[in-house]
């Protein structure tokens, strides 16, 4: 099983960010206690369900996880412990404006073996037109330290098309991050979603944003790139160094089941998807003691509510496609098979055919698997969308 642990505390809000967080000062301090004592009860209702867990991999997010003082991540890690082993991939994101010595000695104690870095990029005016509250020199300077301390796999998220960015100068971030070897390096373009600053500034005409020419010369830049210095890409935003994938992440891809605790945290089990209450005071009060396991339950369908889905075959089946799909290496036509009991080519035959005939998807001539060819990850949206059914 899978655990994912939502943080949703934030120094400030970025002017892109849409992800459930918000803002919070030193006098929230008590909020913060109070958050991750409930996040121990949340996760003793679940032991209380489930009898034996054991995670194989933890990700810790947000949200800014390193928000919360030391000795509080201290306190739910060594709960998280009890379900975890030595093999165990344990990830945290890490905003390199937040991490603190004390944090890196918690991380430590506490089994973090995987840090997830988002510096986005490096250059300062670019992280300032991002709301970011880092710089690139404080990035560096933690980066090192995480390293000097015995972390072997870092990930850091880069972005393209932010306000004011060049070619030029995203390529002098490709190159600063490439000199620093981290394992894993995601890449993703600026989104303007909606419910952030910099859609209602888009919307007032006051964003300066790339031009669509630019993004697809960066996206281009980043691939051709990072494969010459030796990351393989194995997911379309995705890069690491050999047997470095980020194994959480990679099991969301290929339809696993993974527990969510925290504030608006999803879950996806036994075939069923349901999200928590997005509610931070409902969450407080629904795990704000600890309780009997004949209590556990009804904690559980408080916080979920109506929050849930049964994925019905059809579901399956598009996630299956346009999830599996996103993995460079592809899906297996005997694993659909084997899932749902009957041949992909039935489902699929035609849309599968028509993207083999235009390049855009391939075989893999050593497997049943079929992948999108590096034209298709291209328009992989356009692609992937059509499996949906
Ligand atoms: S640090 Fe991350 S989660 Fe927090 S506001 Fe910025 S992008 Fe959003």
């Amino acid at each position: 099983m899978k655990l994912y642990i939502h943080i949703p505390f934030c120094v400030q809000k970025c002017l892109y960010c849409d992800f459930l967080s918000f803002s919070v000062y030193n006098e929230s301090i008590k909020q913060k206690e109070k958050y991750v004592s409930a996040l121990i009860n949340e996760l003793s209702a679940w032991e209380q369900i489930f009898k034996n867990i054991n995670f194989d991999t933890v990700f810790i997010g947000g949200g800014t996880p390193t928000c919360l003082e030391p000795e509080y991540l201290l306190k739910l890690g060594q709960v998280v412990n009890k379900y975890t082993d030595i093999q165990t991939e344990f990830t945290i994101e890490a905003n390199p404006g937040t991490i603190s010595e004390e944090h890196i000695e918690v991380f430590k104690k506490i089994g973090i073996n995987r840090i997830s870095l988002g510096l986005q990029s490096a250059q300062n005016n670019e992280l300032k037109s991002l709301g970011r509250i880092h710089t690139y020199e404080e990035f560096y300077k933690n980066y090192i330290k995480l390293k000097r301390a015995g972390f072997d796999n870092i990930n850091i998220d880069i972005m393209a098309g932010i306000p004011y960015q060049t070619i030029e100068s995203y390529k002098d971030t490709l190159y600063k991050v490439l000199a620093l070897e981290p394992q894993h390096i995601s890449a993703y373009s600026l989104i303007i979603e909606p419910d952030t600053i910099f859609y209602e500034m888009q919307e007032r005409g006051e964003l300066k944003v790339v031009d669509e020419d630019t993004d697809r010369e960066m996206y281009s830049m980043t691939k051709e790139i990072l494969q010459k210095y030796g990351y393989n890409r194995y997911e379309i935003s995705n890069y690491s160094k050999h047997g470095k994938e980020c194994r959480h992440n990679i099991a969301y891809w290929i339809g696993k089941d993974y527990l969510g605790i925290g504030l608006g945290a999803s879950s996806y089990i036994d075939g069923i998807r349901f999200t928590g209450t997005r509610d931070f005071e409902k969450y407080i009060q629904i795990f704000n003691s600890s309780f009997t396991s004949s209590k556990a339950l009804s904690k559980i369908h408080n916080n979920i509510g109506d929050n849930y889905n049964k994925l019905s075959v059809k579901d399956k089946m598009e996630e299956f496609m346009f999830l599996g799909l996103r993995m460079c290496s592809g899906i297996s036509k005997s694993v659909f098979t084997e899932r749902f009991g009957v041949e992909i080519d039935k489902v699929y035959g035609n849309i599968i055919n028509r993207h083999l005939q235009n390049n855009l998807l391939a075989k893999d001539a050593n497997s049943d698997k079929i992948y999108l060819t590096d034209e298709g990850l291209d328009v992989s949206n356009y692609v992937l969308s059509d499996f949906i059914l």
